[in-house]
């Protein structure tokens, strides 16, 4: 019998990643132990885990980025992995680094592979190099606006100008003409520096009607990397994902693997290991563009759970304990089509406002194999003003697309939450609006029918 080194795993997280992610270590017979806000006291993750630990005040930089603090509690509570979710500390180089530091093992990519994609141009130089197609652009060094201009000229407009440290949606521009070129790069230059801490900027042409389509990868540290199809995240407002599905509506098996296949390389390149995400904008022409390589399990991994039937925080955890991935790429299942609603606590009638305040009812849809909800929330709780508003994601499963929605939209039908506004009744809307039940999608699909749906 193999000796496995992960024994108890700290969850440096909260809310539905981290019960999510004890529940799998359960399974595998793993201790957890969780670590809380002031706010989060009486959270459903610190119910679940084995033992729980405070870490400090509500504001995330006082309790889930404490770097230092959630190592030192890892090391009082004899965890020997820290897992990282999404969000927070997951993509932080340095973390990871005190994780290895401390003889703790992280799970997630290696320290070189966080850094390397942790810019989006020096992600792109990489990707260049090892032959992975990106949109045309600059994404050098030199920030001199004029130059920059000339670059954007030379590109030819619509332009779009990024954060190379931006994240989240934030910290982009979209240029339509030359004349408002140097009073955008000025604004989103003033964004990244007070979001990001750096205003360094790379222009890009600006795709107007692409698909959001991304690759899940896995890699071992035994050499083997294998992607696990692809998710269309192209329903999006202001850049944020709000329904996901897989397979993408329409690829063609070529252009699946093809764009697997570009996935894996730009995993090789970086030295991957664990779970990533590589993202691409998806031309109506059907050519695709490297944008990023998420290095973390994604919000999303639950639609491609739902195809495959594997568990992707089991594989996770079984990669970094040294184990090889257990299946090659011809034999990863797939079957049917899901679906992943996004539930927030917002209004939609008020511009998407976030709502905060106490949650009276909660009635969930009835969850069996192909219903699946995952929250941190029960009635009872209250959503805060100190983190992201996701109240839940409503994940379905049926053998084909149509089916899927129509199971989406009754799950939507029968998800009940009251004490603060929700988005369920827009999200019915969208599952039952013509235009994406016809899958005519493109990342503006949201704009183009807001109207109709709120
Ligand atoms: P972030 O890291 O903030 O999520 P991304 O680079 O992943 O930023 O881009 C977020 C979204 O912005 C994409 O999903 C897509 O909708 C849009 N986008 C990014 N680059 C382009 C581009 N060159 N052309 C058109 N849309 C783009």
């Amino acid at each position: 019998m193999v000796n496995l080194k992960i024994n108890k795993i700290l969850i440096a997280n909260r809310g539905e990643i981290a019960c999510r992610i004890i529940r799998t270590a359960h399974k595998m017979g793993i201790e957890c132990v969780a670590v809380y806000s002031d706010a989060d006291k009486n959270a459903q993750h610190v119910k679940l885990a084995d033992e729980a630990w405070h870490i400090g005040g509500p504001a995330a930089k006082d309790s889930y980025l404490k770097a230092q603090k959630i190592i030192d509690i890892a090391k009082k509570s004899n965890a020997n992995a820290i897992h990282p979710g999404y969000g927070f500390l997951s993509e932080n180089a340095q973390f990871a680094n005190l994780c290895t530091q401390n003889q703790i093992i992280f799970i997630g990519p290696p320290v070189a592979a966080i850094e390397a994609m942790g810019s989006k141009s020096e992600a792109k130089e990489i990707m260049t190099n090892a032959g992975v197609p990106l949109v045309e652009g600059y994404h050098g060094d030199n920030q001199a606006p004029d130059f920059l201009h000339q670059q954007a000229d030379n590109i030819g407009y619509p332009v779009l100008i990024k954060a190379t440290a931006g994240g989240g949606g934030k910290g982009m521009r979209v240029v339509e003409k030359s004349s408002e070129f140097l009073e955008l790069l000025n604004s989103c230059k003033r964004e990244s520096l007070s979001s990001f801490s750096d205003d360094k900027v790379l222009i890009e042409k600006y795709l107007t009607k692409p698909r959001h389509i991304e690759i899940q990868v896995f890699a071992d540290n035994h050499d083997n990397q294998v992607h696990l199809f692809e998710r269309d995240c192209s329903v999006q407002r202001r850049h944020q994902k709000v329904i996901e599905e897989a397979p993408a509506p329409g690829l063609s098996e070529e252009k699946r693997q093809q764009m697997g296949q570009v996935a894996i390389t730009a995993a090789k390149a970086i030295g991957y290991r664990g779970a990533g995400t590589v993202e691409f904008l998806y031309d109506e022409d059907g050519s695709f563009y490297f944008m990023e390589m998420n290095t973390r399990l994604q919000v999303e991994h639950p639609v491609t759970e739902m195809i495959t039937g594997l568990d992707l925080v089991e594989w996770q955890i079984n990669v970094a304990n040294g184990l090889p991935l257990p299946l090659a790429q011809a034999e990863i299942p797939r079957h049917g089509h899901a679906f992943e609603a996004r539930i927030y606590a917002e209004d939609p009638q008020n511009d998407f406002l976030p709502a905060t305040g106490k949650i009276i009812h909660m009635s969930l849809p009835r969850c069996h194999q192909n219903v699946r909800v995952d929250s941190g929330i029960i009635a009872g709780d209250s959503v805060s003003v100190f983190y992201d508003p996701m109240i839940a994601k409503l994940i379905v499963w049926d053998n084909d697309r149509s089916a899927a929605l129509a199971r989406l939209r009754g799950a939507l039908a029968d998800f009940q939450i009251a004490g603060l506004s929700t988005n369920i009744e827009f999200l019915h809307q969208l599952a039952s609006n013509d235009a994406f039940i016809e899958a005519d999608l493109d990342t503006h699909f949201l704009e183009k029918h807001e109207e109709e749906l709120i």
